[in-house]
């Protein structure tokens, strides 16, 4: 008998988290749609529950250890142990250095990187007990530097480190940690640097897709096909490593 495995995705109630969540359900994980706001997961749940998938919607701020504590004893309870963690909730508080204030440093360091932490903690010993587990962690093309991104850029960074530390610390319990980082992908956090920088989201992309290799910019989608990879069963031999999704190479 096989069982099904439960899956976890942060900020998945949109963009990025919830074409992972959908992608995760079609490849046959319950899937735990975790997000600041409950309600805000409910049509993405809604959405895998009508494709014939089970989903949780689970309101959580990443960054709270109690939170993250009772988020995670609740899938357990009500979907499964989980064995495979999508850390992907994340904001931006861009800013030049001269001009970002250190709650804007704060923020991104709390949500990417105490958030991150937070959730493979609690998660991890479901993962070690069963034996089997697959931690992907959501960096950027920004990691190699961005103007405007310090602390979104050095959070990214970070993530790659903690990945990297995960796939050392966690495989002999037959867990593998892996980033992406991804390029210019369309969500509601490209759509608002558009809005900051005062364009068009239309021009913005078309801008974006100038520079990019494969002439396009990219979407939710794109991440969703190589995160599918990452916590296949095949992909067992793959860990600590990096994955640009970018449309092109990136160092
Ligand atoms: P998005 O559209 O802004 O969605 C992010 C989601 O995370 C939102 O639903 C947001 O909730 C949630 N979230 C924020 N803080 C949270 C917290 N403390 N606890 C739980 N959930 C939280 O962003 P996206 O573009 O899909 O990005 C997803 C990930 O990919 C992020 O880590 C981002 O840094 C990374 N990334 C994105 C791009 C890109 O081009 N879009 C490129 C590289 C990397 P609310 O809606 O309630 O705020």
């Amino acid at each position: 008998m096989t069982t099904t495995r439960t899956a976890v995705v942060t900020g998945a109630a949109r963009g990025i988290g919830a074409g992972v969540a959908k992608r995760l359900a079609r490849d046959g994980f319950a899937v735990a749609v975790v997000d600041l706001d409950e309600t805000a997961c409910k049509p993405v749940v809604e959405e895998i529950e009508a494709g014939g998938g089970r989903a949780l919607a689970v309101g959580a701020n990443v960054a709270d250890e109690q939170a993250v504590q009772a988020a995670v004893a609740r899938i357990a309870e009500e979907l499964g142990e989980p064995t495979v963690l999508v850390n992907n909730a994340g904001i931006t508080r861009d800013n030049l250095l001269f001009k970002m204030t250190a709650d804007d440093w704060d923020a991104v360091m709390n949500v990417h990187l105490r958030g991150s932490f937070l959730m493979t903690r609690a998660v991890q010993g479901y993962m070690t007990k069963a034996g089997w587990g697959r931690i992907v962690n959501l960096s950027s093309t920004s990691a190699l530097g961005n103007r405007g991104q310090a602390n979104y850029a050095a959070a990214k960074a970070g993530l790659q480190g903690f990945t990297k530390t995960l796939a050392l610390e966690l495989g002999k319990f037959g867990v593998t940690a892996n980033a992406i980082a991804p390029g210019f992908i369309e969500t509601d956090m490209t759509a608002t640097t558009a809005a900051r920088i005062g364009m068009s989201f239309d021009d913005f992309k078309n801008a974006a897709a100038a520079q990019i290799p494969v002439a396009r910019t990219g979407k939710p989608e794109d991440i969703a096909h190589a995160v599918s990879f990452f916590v296949s069963e095949g992909a067992g031999f793959v860990s600590g490593q990096v994955l640009y999704v970018a449309g092109g190479p990136k160092a």
